[in-house]
């Protein structure tokens, strides 16, 4: 099967269609920067042309001339994502989603939007009614929320509402198969599966319909002290303050707050644990009071009453994977890990790892919900040296009981639990039977006998110059 890349630009040429090397090649990248692992592997990747359909139909329009041509095709939302999910592999067509921003219906509890459209876009409209969605990625006001169903996982918000993946957090997804005649299907319950978080390895969302819930001018907050336990059980307790209503509450060992964060700085020492937080005004005086009745913490930062010269700007944009960001800008050295600690022994579990990786792995927590129990999203702070003994450092958390969710690697496997999902894998059989969509991605696809003894290498992937 050979892609015939001219004969689909051809097929294309009345859609917006880009084929000039400089706006391809940026189009053709994510975050995956973020670790030395992709770094070294994905740098070169590039498409061949870029497409921005504005509805539905073009959307079909180029899955049908790219089934056709055998041309790969590579969704994208904002190309966020840290993993080179949204990057093509094999070439190809790169499918821009962000003319497809319609923000289609509000209803009590519910909004239908299409994919390409900005979190923040979505919650501006929402906000009209006074409602916002549940939760988003730290990077609300560039990601789309398309690329959030397909690449995400939750954010900020999960620390009340749970993932994305629970049941109801998503209700339902419109989806395009790629086939000769591509099909429009409605997916809702157990169907949601399929496609969400499958990278767009096996249908494009062309719809999608979100819960609600009201919407409120929350309190960004930073409380600091000297004693991490004390940070993270603050950050584990109000969480489980039935209430008190928070949308996000992060953990920053020190000396995260006073090195990586400058606008932090001068109001944090160098032995100072951050607690980052989003708390609703109408909370505020019963968090006043939880603060109060705990010992060795202060409350350095409240929105709404500050004296700071420069204000921090949100508080969740220090939290999630933006703290990998803001300690990337400054120490370039820096990647980070993806760990799970579960309740209920996530306070232990994470002083156990805290004191085995002294000075080489700095803590960074999200408390999340998850079937009604606090835990722990960890997004470890490590300084690299080589990826020997990136993957030791893995090993040894896994050793130790923390899963982790390997953001070193490119395939849904190996970033996820290193199992096939067999209803992704099933629908792509059914929906894209020329494996065609974002090539690379989904080893059970290419390689069903894999043994992830080592890193999966896709075989097909562009060669760098
Ligand atoms: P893209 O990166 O463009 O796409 C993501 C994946 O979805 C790709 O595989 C793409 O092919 C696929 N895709 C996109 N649109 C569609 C579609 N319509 N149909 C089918 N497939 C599609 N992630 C979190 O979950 N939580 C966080 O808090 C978080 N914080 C982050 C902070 C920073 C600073 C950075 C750089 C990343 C962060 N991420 C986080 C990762 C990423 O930003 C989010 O997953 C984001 O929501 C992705 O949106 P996007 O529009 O950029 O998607």
């Amino acid at each position: 099967m050979t892609a015939d890349i001219t004969a689909a630009k051809a097929a294309l040429a009345h859609l917006d269609l880009v084929d000039a090397e400089t706006p391809v090649r940026a189009a053709s990248r994510d975050f995956f920067w973020y670790s030395p692992v992709l770094k070294a592997r994905l740098d070169h990747v590039t498409a061949d042309f870029v497409v921005r359909p504005r509805t539905e139909a073009e959307v079909i329009e180029v899955l049908k001339a790219c089934y056709q041509h055998d041309v790969p095709v590579t969704t994208r939302g904002a190309g966020t994502g840290n993993y080179g999910q949204a990057m093509p592999f094999e070439g190809g067509c790169v499918l821009h989603l962000n003319r497809m921003t319609e923000v289609r219906e509000i209803a009590p509890g519910r909004v239908v939007v299409e994919p390409g459209c900005l979190l923040k876009d979505l919650d501006a409209a929402c906000g009209e009614t006074g409602q916002e969605i549940r939760m988003f990625s730290s990077t609300w006001a560039t990601a789309t929320i398309g690329g959030f169903i397909a690449g995400g996982s939750g954010g900020v918000g999960s620390v009340t509402w749970g993932s994305l993946r629970d049941l109801g957090n998503i209700i339902r997804l419109r989806v395009v198969t790629m086939e000769a005649e591509p099909r429009v299907l409605d997916f809702t319950g157990e169907e949601l599966a399929r496609v969400s978080h499958a990278y767009g390895t096996n249908g494009i969302i062309t719809e999608i319909e979100m819960p609600l819930a009201p919407a409120y001018d929350w309190v960004d907050i930073f409380v600091a002290s000297e004693d991490f336990g004390a940070a993270m059980a603050l950050a584990d307790d109000l969480a489980n303050e039935d209430g008190l209503l928070i949308k996000l509450a992060s953990v920053y060992e020190a000396p995260t707050a006073h090195a990586y964060f400058q606008r932090v700085r001068p109001h944090a020492s160098e032995s100072d644990h951050l607690v980052g937080l989003m708390v609703a005004p109408h909370s505020m005086d019963g968090f006043v009071t939880f603060l109060a009745r705990r010992p060795g913490v202060r409350m350095i930062y409240r929105s709404d009453d500050h004296n700071w010269p420069r204000g921090p700007g949100p508080v969740f944009e220090y939290g999630w994977n933006h703290t990998t960001l803001r300690a990337l800008k400054v120490d370039p050295s820096i990647t980070y890990l993806q760990v799970r600690y579960g309740f209920p022994d996530h306070r232990a579990l994470v002083e156990e790892i805290r004191d085995t990786f002294p000075g080489e792995c700095i803590q960074h927590l999200e408390a999340i919900r998850a079937h009604g129990k606090v835990g722990f999203a960890g997004l470890t702070l490590v300084k690299f040296s080589t990826e020997e003994r990136l993957d030791e450092i893995i090993r040894i958390h896994e050793e130790k009981g923390a899963m982790v969710f390997n953001p070193h690697r490119y395939t849904l496997e190996e970033g996820g639990r290193q199992t096939v999902d067999d209803v992704q894998l099933a629908f792509k059989r059914e929906a894209d039977p020329k494996g065609l969509l974002n090539p690379g991605k989904m080893i059970a696809w290419d390689d069903p006998d894999w043994a992830y003894e080592r890193m999966y290498a896709y075989p097909r992937m562009q060669a760098a110059e």
